[in-house]
């Protein structure tokens, strides 16, 4: 008996180890990601879609995990795919789960850029961040070797990069999931990635939101021309997501204010949330914390 747990045990590592180490998928020519990624562990970023475009003059990196070591695995898929020179990297924000692999990237020289407001809080916070990471559910030894890089070139609301026959777009319409927010777009294959304005499946991380600018945001985006959409965290998506995105967060917004301002329980008001948000199979846990940090406490 004890040994069949014991295989059973082995078994279920097993699989966790394979789903733990999924690779890029092929979301569009010259696109990939790990959007689909299922394992949401803190080690493995939470489950963060970081991916890559490829030009005819090198690569471009969206987002880069939470560690150098998960810099590193992302690095050996995407030389799996493509040994273009990596020349950008670009933060759609710079939380820790899509910022703290950039040491990898600069190594080989490529340009970190993000949004200005966010280039300032990586600055702000990242080092104490990385300081209180078992905060975040993560050991030294998953931290090994990561380091805080600043983006070397930020923006306000718009930036184009060329890379020979692709032209990205960066685009932050207001204050969202961070103040500095912003998308990549890829016009000519209507795609986008959203970094964590949107989380599909995945309940969202509130705590550093502005629910009015994410709103707004999330009206410009509906407004473009998108197919493919991939997000912060969950399954390639599209614009039906962003609108659930969007009721997810009012709703959301409106129903912990009137719950909060009759009870201080946060697993309470969590419970009675979940009865009536849009249904999301990862990360349940994020509805208390979004009530604690928004709503009950003071951030
Ligand atoms: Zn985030």
């Amino acid at each position: 008996m004890k040994k069949m747990l014991l295989l059973s045990l082995v078994a279920v590592t097993l699989l966790f180890t394979q789903t733990a180490f999924a690779e890029l998928t092929k979301i569009s020519d010259n696109v990939y990601s790990y959007a689909g990624e299922k394992d949401s562990s803190p080690a493995h970023s939470f489950g963060a879609n970081a991916g890559i475009i490829i030009g005819a003059d090198g690569v471009l990196v969206v987002d880069t995990l939470i560690s150098a070591k998960e810099g590193e695995r992302f690095l050996a898929d995407i030389r799996k795919v493509t040994n273009k020179p990596i020349k950008y990297v670009v933060n759609t924000h710079t939380h820790l789960d899509h910022a703290f692999g950039n040491c990898v990237f600069a190594k080989l020289g490529a340009t970190v850029i993000s949004h200005t407001a966010d280039r300032a809080m990586l600055d702000r916070i990242g080092a104490g961040t990385l300081k209180g990471i078992s905060n975040y559910g993560l050991k030294s030894e998953d931290m090994a070797g990561t380091e805080i890089v600043l983006p070397t070139l930020s923006f306000s609301d718009r930036m184009q990069i060329y890379l020979g026959d692709e032209t990205v777009e960066l685009i932050r319409t207001a204050s969202s999931h961070t103040e500095g927010s912003l998308v990549v777009y890829v016009p000519s294959k209507k795609l986008l990635f959203a970094g964590d304005i949107l989380f599909t499946d995945f309940h969202p991380f509130m705590a550093d939101g502005d629910i009015a600018g994410w709103s707004k945001t999330i009206d410009t985006l509906l407004a473009m021309d998108l197919e493919k959409i991939i997000p912060g965290h969950g399954p390639l998506s599209t614009k039906k997501d962003l609108k659930e995105m969007k009721e997810y967060l009012l709703l959301f917004d409106r129903k912990a204010r009137e719950l909060a301002a009759t009870s201080q329980d946060a697993a309470a008001i969590a419970a009675e949330l979940k009865k009536i948000l849009p249904q999301r199979s990862m990360a349940d846990w994020m509805i208390a914390y979004n009530v604690k940090s928004r709503y009950l406490g003071k951030k």
